[in-house]
């Protein structure tokens, strides 16, 4: 099924390139098509869909949103065989939707873009592949995703541990944990997915936490054949129940992680209750109770975490790590923790805020130089000023930290078809968003930033180094996918 890029150099202008085939990269193709618009080329650097989906295939990996809610509107699967799906159940949905839009005619494999120019003359983009060869098009859809580079730190003495250090976005099945000693450094979304999947088989298992996560409990179970039959008759059924789940993740969890209200001390109760069912034991409660406000980082979902913790052959540890050695890891008190795998949970690097690679836009300015100082600048995530024909799916500030990301994505998918259609259907050499509008629209959305969680005091990867956050929106799925239903060209420079 995969193709793999031809090595010709004259390559035939594209109208669309769309860069990336995970969930957003398939919405994009899949809008591209409703929209008549059949010139286009998906280019995807792995040999498969699926993103994160096809990268993540740690022990326990899912996802946390309900499958219902985190699939695409438009192409609902009465099927999800447990509330929240594992990576291979979505990544299979994923496959199908790609084979149901016939989008694998549209589909190059082994095709990893390292820079983009822009060419003012000609009006068009032209994009660099790691093997050399370029692809032209008139527009550019960058659906690279926001998480995508594991992010290792760089741990002292690192080489001098002979065993094996396995990163959870990369997992290296060949590693067997079976009767080992296994360190896990991290307590984010991925730790706690698979340390209760894990524990069990290993022999000793030592958490390495730096900040105590807020855990709610996941009410997860097989469905029901009866709902699966329902929903194949009756689609309408499945989507009022979609409906439902998303208006209970903007009505409850979005107040509740996004501002300091009711909600969020209702949600801090209930997750502090989670942890202190499952653990009698003071001084691991006192080290798994956050010292910060709900909310400000991730707040995540588990029911068999906290369980996990309490195993006899698990232990959490706070002191800070201080280097790897031969044997395992020294924490600075100067105790060693012995290991055979260590697994590092620590997260990805945000490309959400950054670019992935060198994007030149007119004038020879790169976007980071457009961008001006750090952090990502984008009208409604998904224009730059001086960026013109070049859309991002999540782009600056489109992620969300309490429902699905396929909302914004596909409210994205929607409003980049549309420009995209303009630019055609008139002829147009080059759109870009005017700098006034892109700036007013930052600005506002900045200074509503300082009402929320994410600003109230912790470390996050919501957050640049400056303290600013250029990684979520700050406000509901609902208003963002709203404020994204039509496209105007008045607010773009035309040439
Ligand atoms: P993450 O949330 O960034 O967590 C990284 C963990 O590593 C944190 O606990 C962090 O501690 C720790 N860490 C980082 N550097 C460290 C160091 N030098 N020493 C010790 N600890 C260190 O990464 P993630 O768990 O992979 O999740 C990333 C994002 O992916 C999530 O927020 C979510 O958006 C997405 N995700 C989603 C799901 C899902 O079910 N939908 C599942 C997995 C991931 P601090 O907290 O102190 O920084």
């Amino acid at each position: 099924m995969p193709q793999t890029a031809a090595n010709a150099i004259d390559l035939p202008t594209r109208d669309v390139i769309v860069i990336g085939a995970g969930f957003s990269g398939i919405n994009a193709g899949i809008r591209l098509r409703a929209e008549g618009i059949e010139d286009f080329l998906i280019l995807e650097r792995a040999d498969d869909v699926g993103g994160t989906w096809r990268d993540n295939t740690y022990p326990g990996c899912a996802c946390d949103v309900p499958s219902h809610l985190y699939s695409y509107s438009f192409e609902q699967n009465p099927d999800w065989s447990t509330t929240y799906s594992g990576s291979a159940e979505i990544q299979r949905y994923i496959q199908r939707c790609a084979m149901k839009y016939d989008l694998h005619d549209h589909l190059r494999f082994g095709v990893g873009i390292v820079r983009a120019d822009f060419d003012d003359a000609d009006g068009v983009w032209r994009l660099t592949a790691s093997d050399g060869t370029i692809h032209t098009a008139r527009a550019v859809i960058s659906a690279v995703g926001g998480l995508v580079e594991p992010s290792t730190p760089a741990f002292k003495s690192r080489d001098d541990f002979k065993g094996a250090v396995v990163h959870t976005a990369r997992w290296d099945h060949d590693v067997d944990l079976a009767g080992r000693k296994v360190v896990v450094i991290g307590t984010g979304a991925s730790a706690i997915q698979v340390i209760p999947s894990i524990c069990d088989e290993v022999a000793q298992l030592t958490v390495l936490q730096r900040s105590a996560p807020y855990v709610l409990p996941k009410v997860d179970r097989a469905l029901p054949e009866r709902m699966k039959a329902t929903f194949r008759r009756l689609p309408f059924a499945q989507t009022l129940f979609r409906r439902t789940l998303l208006a209970i993740t903007e009505g409850l969890v979005g107040p509740a992680v996004i501002l300091d209200s009711p909600l969020a001390t209702g949600m801090k109760k209930l997750a502090l209750r989670n942890m202190r069912t499952a653990i009698e034991d003071p001084t691991l409660r006192e080290k798994l109770t956050p010292d910060y406000d709900i909310g400000c980082k991730r707040v995540l979902f588990a029911s068999n975490y906290y369980p996990a913790l309490a195993r006899d052959n698990v232990s959490v540890e706070t002191t800070a790590l201080d280097c790897f050695t031969e044997t395992g890891i020294r924490l600075v008190d100067g105790r060693e923790i012995e290991a055979d795998v260590i697994v590092t949970a620590t997260g990805f690097k945000i490309n959400i805020a950054e670019p992935p690679f060198p994007i030149v836009g007119a004038g020879g300015e790169t976007l980071a130089e457009k961008w001006g100082g750090p952090g990502g600048k984008a009208y409604k995530g998904v224009a730059t000023a001086g960026v013109p024909n070049w859309f991002f799916m999540l782009g600056p500030n489109t992620g969300p930290g309490h429902t699905s990301v396929l909302v914004y994505t596909e409210a994205q998918a929607k409003y980049i078809t549309q420009a995209i259609r303009t630019l055609l259907d008139k002829n147009l050499t080059a759109i870009a968003v005017k700098p006034k509008v892109m700036r007013r629209y930052h600005d506002k959305l900045q200074n509503r930033m300082r009402y929320t969680s994410w600003t109230s005091g912790c470390q996050s990867w919501y957050l640049d180094a400056h303290g600013e956050n250029h990684t979520l929106f700050p406000g509901l799925a609902t208003e963002y996918a709203w404020s994204m239903r039509r496209f105007k060209l008045s607010e773009y420079e035309v040439v």
